[in-house]
């Protein structure tokens, strides 16, 4: 099929009056100018599908439920809003409670639906633990840590870790021996930390700002890894998590390192009420999801196509740089070879954006 747009975000450049070949699911060639045999047309812009390394649910639904069906209502939820790369956050639980939420979700890795799974604890901080359970967290003592990765059976992409905890650091060099991602977040971490889990191997600051300490008053591991040149920063970008005065930082000096995630629980594509977040009780009032015990922010209600509307049009970033924040970057700090542009040989997952809402384009 081929399909001409009037504008179209191609390798991180945004072109005018672009076709678009597409066969067997994938982009085989890519023209300027109009094309006699195009059968669809988009006035809009055409965007790569979003890749979210961070989301716990939606739909009303956690990946963390041990039936599949439910799991599946989460993935589709998220793809109809334009996410066709999804990673699948696990937070913290009982070891054995995560083992079986980790077996579930290995078939849809398996297949494709999923791309990864991603452990949101339970080595982090009981000073910045969020909305997961302090008395389930734990040290990432290596022999453990390794024992979870082989229960994943190659399925598990990314794991969050607190860096000042006794262990982290020899785990973080593991886990980046394996491919797999190390982020760092939930940390009550100092700078010096924090530098010393870059310099093992640390790839990606989990929603950056949030659960750790601020950039205020010297030093601290948010203005460190915002100093790195390499380190990639998660933003919750919902108007609540993060103030607007540090998403201005990250424009300035870290757009090309920022990755939107929506760390959306299950209420995300759904309805304000009454939500569990592991064990934990949590009330949405006017899309907020906030725990019912004191009011600490527990997940966000985002679909990516609400994070990146919202980061070009009250954020002010312009549409090749949202591209890369949504799609772009993820792929490429994962390793995904055939997502995260349109380009020649990829995948065709493309998304049509008209300025106020995104289409998820079938083939
Ligand atoms: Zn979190």
């Amino acid at each position: 099929m081929i399909v001409t747009a009037a504008h179209a975000v191609i390798e991180g450049e945004e072109r005018s009056d672009v076709w678009i070949d597409i066969r067997e699911g994938l982009i085989h060639e890519i023209g300027d100018g109009p094309h006699p045999s195009a059968e669809r047309k988009f006035t809009g812009t055409l965007i790569p599908g979003f890749v979210d390394i961070h989301c716990h649910g939606g739909g009303g639904y956690y990946f963390s439920n041990l039936n599949p069906d439910l799991i599946a209502v989460a993935i589709d939820t998220h793809r109809q809003a334009g996410t066709t790369t999804q990673y699948a956050s696990l937070v913290t639980a009982d070891l054995d409670q995560l083992k079986a939420q980790i077996e579930t979700l290995i078939p849809f890795v398996r297949s494709g639906e999923l791309a990864g799974i991603h452990l949101e604890g339970p080595y982090l901080s009981r000073a910045k633990c969020g909305a997961h359970a302090p008395e389930l967290l734990r040290a990432p003592h290596l022999d453990e840590v390794q024992s979870l990765i082989k229960r994943g059976q190659g399925t598990i992409a990314m794991v969050t870790i607190a860096p000042e905890l006794e262990g982290a650091l020899d785990s973080i060099a593991w886990l980046a021996s394996q491919g797999i991602i190390a982020a760092i977040g939930h940390s009550d971490a100092d700078a010096d930390t924090a530098r010393a889990a870059i310099d093992a191997g640390a790839k990606v600051v989990t929603h950056f700002t949030n659960a750790m300490a601020k950039m205020v008053g010297g030093q601290s591991m948010a203005t460190e890894v915002l100093e790195d040149s390499e380190i990639s920063l998660e933003l919750i970008n919902d108007g609540t998590h993060v103030p607007v005065d540090v998403i201005k930082v990250l424009k300035k000096n870290a757009i090309n390192r920022t990755i939107l995630v929506t760390d959306a629980m299950s209420a995300a594509g759904g309805n304000d009420g009454k939500y569990l977040i592991g064990e934990l009780d949590v009330e949405v009032k006017d899309s907020i999801a906030r725990l019912v015990s004191n009011g600490a922010l527990a997940g966000s209600t985002l679909t990516m196509e609400r994070a990146f509307i919202n980061f070009i049009n009250k954020d002010g970033v312009d549409i090749v740089n949202a591209v890369h924040a949504s799609s772009t970057r993820a792929a490429h700090v994962f390793g995904l070879k055939n997502v995260g542009s349109i380009s020649v040989g990829k995948k065709a997952n493309i998304l049509h954006f008209d300025g106020k809402k995104i289409e998820l384009l079938t083939f």
